[in-house]
């Protein structure tokens, strides 16, 4: 390998991306500056599914996916300088995440040639916008519990139930579901992946507002709801398997470019010690320069977890989602007490509101994607060998 070559590469890499973004985010888009994403998602949804577009006529949408899909096939240390250079510059919260980042790498692996044709353009090009229709009332941690069915007739396939927890169901225009096809089947059997529209009638889309003040995931109710029969993703009754490998991209890659984003959430709290003047209080000095060596810990094994592999959980990697959920908790809880008394109440200083914003969403990061108790589960027996 040729390091120096690489190096050259990467520098010319960011410094396209950073120059595309300081030419498009602005005039009608500099308000998105450090806007949107977890905790903000009401903030200008419809430009940023304007910037989505944006982006897309950039070819910044898909970026890593192969290029016979439509992507450009960017290596993981371009991917990271991608996410890197467009945090530096204020790059909002992406609408699309879910389309690009779970839903098409999980087509390409398994969808069929048609599916791939169909959905991963409106993806690419920012046209269609996707969530994750997984959770129950009474199926979160044991997934397998879910109960909503689903049949087929005819030429499509009726679904009948609830999800809860549903990010981004009221901007989205398709969900993915898993449901039970299987009559009386139990676990992990029986189950089946389908790919649905949202608006039709026998969809209803509830928001449930959260500590945050926003409602940024909804109560989705079936109630018959049709798709074609081609939208099934693998055969019927093996949705696990295709659930599980899209799971495996959301505990992985998906959510780098999120945590790109806690470089700027870690230079907020910095400045507002120097501002408050709670940076010289020795406790809260040694706290900053912990989350600091932490965050640097994070990029490290980001970059060691993804190296090499197609985006899935690796054994040794079976900490991250826990590792960048717990440093993300604890930076939302330092970031209160550097504030002291301003954090306690509402305020219209940008940079209060939204280390308020970090303090409420980042209690959340322990618990989608699978909770603290959960990942330890997964570690103790998958990279341990302990036993159940
Ligand atoms: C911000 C946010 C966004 C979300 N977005 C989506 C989305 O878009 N789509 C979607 O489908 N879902 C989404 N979810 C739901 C998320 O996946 C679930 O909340 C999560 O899987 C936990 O399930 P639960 O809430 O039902 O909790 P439960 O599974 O009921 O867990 C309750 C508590 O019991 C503990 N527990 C459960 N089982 C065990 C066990 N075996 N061992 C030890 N402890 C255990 C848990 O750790 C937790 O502390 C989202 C959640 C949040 C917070």
């Amino acid at each position: 390998m040729d390091a120096t070559k690489d190096s050259m590469n990467e520098t010319a890499f960011r410094a396209e991306v950073a120059a595309w973004l300081a030419r498009e985010l602005k005039g009608e888009f500099a308000c998105l500056r450090h806007r949107g994403g977890p905790g903000d998602e009401e903030a200008f949804p419809a430009l940023r599914k304007d910037w989505e577009r944006k982006l897309a006529e950039g070819g910044w949408v898909g970026a890593s996916w192969p290029q016979e899909h439509g992507g450009r096939g960017l290596p993981l240390e371009l991917q990271l300088a991608f996410h890197e250079e467009y945090v530096r510059a204020g790059g909002p919260g992406r609408m699309g995440h879910i389309g690009e980042t779970l839903l098409a790498p999980t087509l390409i692996e398994l969808g069929t040639p048609e599916q791939q044709r169909r959905f991963l353009p409106g993806i690419r090009e920012g046209r269609e916008f996707w969530c994750q229709g997984y959770s129950e009332p009474g199926a979160g941690s044991d997934l397998a519990a879910i109960t909503t069915r689903c049949w087929q007739d005819g030429d499509v396939w009726r679904v009948q139930g609830q999800k809860v927890w549903t990010s981004l169901a009221h901007e989205s225009d398709w969900i993915f579901v898993i449901a039970r096809s299987t009559p009386g089947s139990v676990g992990r059997e029986g189950l089946t992946f389908l790919l649905m529209p949202l608006d039709q009638p026998g969809i209803e889309i509830q928001p449930i507002r959260q500590m945050t003040g926003e409602a940024e995931f909804n109560a989705v109710f079936f109630d018959g709801a049709a798709t074609d029969a081609g939208c099934i993703v693998g055969k019927p009754g093996e949705g696990w398997r295709v659930a599980m490998a899209l799971l495996g991209f959301e505990r992985g890659a998906s959510t780098l470019g999120q945590q790109m984003h806690f470089v700027h959430e870690m230079q907020l709290v910095v400045d507002a010690a120097i501002a408050i003047g709670t940076a010289f209080d020795p406790a809260i000095r040694e706290r900053i320069a912990d989350a600091w060596i932490g965050l640097r810990a994070l990029r490290h094994n980001a970059l060691r977890m993804l190296a090499g592999n197609d985006g899935g959980v690796r054994p040794e990697s079976l900490m991250y989602k826990y590792a960048w959920s717990n440093w993300h908790r604890d930076l939302g809880q330092l970031a209160m007490d550097v504030l002291g008394a301003a954090g306690d109440v509402r305020s219209d200083d940008d940079t209060v509101r939204r280390l308020q914003q970090v303090f409420f969403f980042s209690r959340a990061d322990t618990i989608y994607a699978g909770t603290n108790e959960i990942q330890l589960n997964i570690i103790a027996e998958r990279a341990l060998a302990m036993p159940r």
